[in-house]
């Protein structure tokens, strides 16, 4: 945008009506008190995004953990163009495109193990209410039909949808919806303690005990009615969270032993950024289903999914004869625009080595984030694959008002940071230069002595 463009959108924003639109996940009475024009975003183009005052903000969480190759990438658009030269809306029941077919194999075959057939939804949170549903019809076709029960884990996050935020351990998320939950839903402890792991360089190497919490689970609710674990196997949202090392294959193991399906929620892990196509893979677990969203399609169309093991699949095949196997889907599943950008985006994963570039990526963040131990505040700092987040202390009595204030001076500074309580989360593009990973650490430094 040039600056006469710039100045123009920055004059008709001045006089925006910001009341009509509810903004989810934001403090709408302070952000329409304040009016920041510096958060009304109208441009993005690689590894930035322009403000509506034409200003440069870099994006630290590429986007919402979504477009990891940066912005725009030509072969992206282009795609998106042509599709929309062909068809626009192809409906997913009863037809199909070509093109989806192409693209669940293109899926299945990046995936672990025998997770070979994909379902296709419009969201992380659809993929996870998607993948609990199968969970619980699969018992049932095969008989057990008393599992039913889900074990999320404190502090989990995956979506939120009933099901997600039922899962789910962030209570901010939950409490205003109690007690609509779903029923029997118990969670596993969370992984993240600051005394035997903080500032742990990767994967911590305690913890793996914390696993067994799941044979007092089902010693406490009986196997028979227990369907699924669900976990992230490296928690985004809550701040990177990372599993310890051995956790997720005691997890796999116990459910082994009880016939319960591991579910791994994807949504950020998910098409490179652990440095693998999958986390499953980063980890060396092997789940039972797995969600995906986001970075499939660098979230240029909304586009989520559940990849199944081929029994899972088979189970339904073989199952009573209805006109329909499995009775769910969405309008806008496939929607045809998400599917072009998706191929486009696998193109690109594959070409051009994304999943090992940010292997390489996240051994630099690894080395860059932890020069912040001993600034002021700093109670933590976590890295995982080319993800990193950094702890504050609380203010006493107002969590998360550090990590607001840290935002702010992102803005201030050109970064779009994003904050989960006092904890700031960055996960940039894999076409980080050097020098831009340097600016955004050191942008974050000044920002951490900004707020002491
Ligand atoms: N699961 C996980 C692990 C996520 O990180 C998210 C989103 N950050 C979701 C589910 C929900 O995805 P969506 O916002 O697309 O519904």
């Amino acid at each position: 945008m040039n600056d006469a463009a710039a100045a123009s959108a920055s004059q008709t924003a001045t006089d925006l009506n910001l009341d009509p639109y509810w903004m989810p996940f934001t403090h709408n009475r302070y952000f329409k008190q304040h009016r920041p024009l510096d958060r009304l975003l109208v441009g993005a183009q690689g590894a930035y995004y322009t403000t509506v005052e034409g200003q440069q903000l870099f994006d630290c969480l590429s986007g919402l953990w979504c477009s990891s190759l940066g912005h725009r990438p030509a072969r992206i658009v282009e795609a998106v163009k042509a599709q929309l030269d062909k068809a626009d809306y192809i409906p997913a029941f009863q037809v199909a495109s070509p093109d989806t077919f192409r693209l669940a194999e293109r899926i299945a075959a990046v995936a672990p193990g025998d997770l070979n057939r994909v379902f296709f939804t419009n969201s992380g949170s659809e993929a996870v209410d998607t993948s609990v549903k199968i969970a619980i019809a699969y018992h049932r076709l095969r008989g057990e039909a008393s599992r039913t029960r889900i074990i999320g884990r404190e502090k989990g996050y995956h979506g939120v949808g009933i099901a997600g935020i039922s899962a789910g351990g962030m209570v901010a998320n939950r409490k205003m919806f109690a007690p609509l939950m779903l029923p029997g839903v118990d969670h596993l402890p969370h992984t993240h303690t600051l005394k035997e792991m903080a500032y742990s360089r990767g994967q911590p190497s305690w913890g793996a005990h914390l696993a067994d919490e799941l044979e007092r689970l089902v010693a406490l609710h009986d196997a028979s009615t227990i369907a699924a674990v669900i976990v992230e196997p490296m928690q985004g949202s809550v701040g990177v969270v990372v599993p310890p090392q051995g956790y997720l294959q005691r997890l796999r193991e116990i459910c082994d032993k009880h016939g319960i399906l591991l579910i791994f929620d994807e949504v950020i892990c998910g098409f490179g950024r652990m440095g693998d196509w999958f986390g499953a893979q980063a980890f060396g677990v092997t789940p039972d289903l797995i969600t995906f969203a986001k970075c499939v399609n660098n979230g240029t169309v909304p586009m989520g999914g559940v990849i199944a093991r081929q029994g899972i699949y088979d189970t339904f095949m073989q199952g009573p004869d209805y006109l329909v196997e499995l009775f769910h889907g969405y309008t806008y599943s496939a929607h045809a625009l998400a599917v072009a950008a998706a191929h486009a985006t696998l193109d690109i994963l594959h070409d051009e080595g994304v999943p090992q570039r940010f292997g390489e990526l996240g051994r630099k963040i690894e080395d860059a984030v932890h020069t912040l131990k001993g600034e002021p505040n700093v109670i933590d700092i976590r890295n995982c694959g080319a993800a990193a987040a950094v702890e504050l202390a609380p203010l006493p009595g107002q969590v998360g008002l550090r990590g607001l204030r840290l935002f702010e001076e992102g803005l201030k500074r050109g970064l779009l940071l994003r904050y989960t309580g006092d904890t700031i989360a960055m996960a940039p593009p894999v076409i980080t230069t050097d020098a831009e990973l340097e600016k955004m650490i050191e942008g974050v430094r000044a920002c951490i002595r900004a707020v002491a």
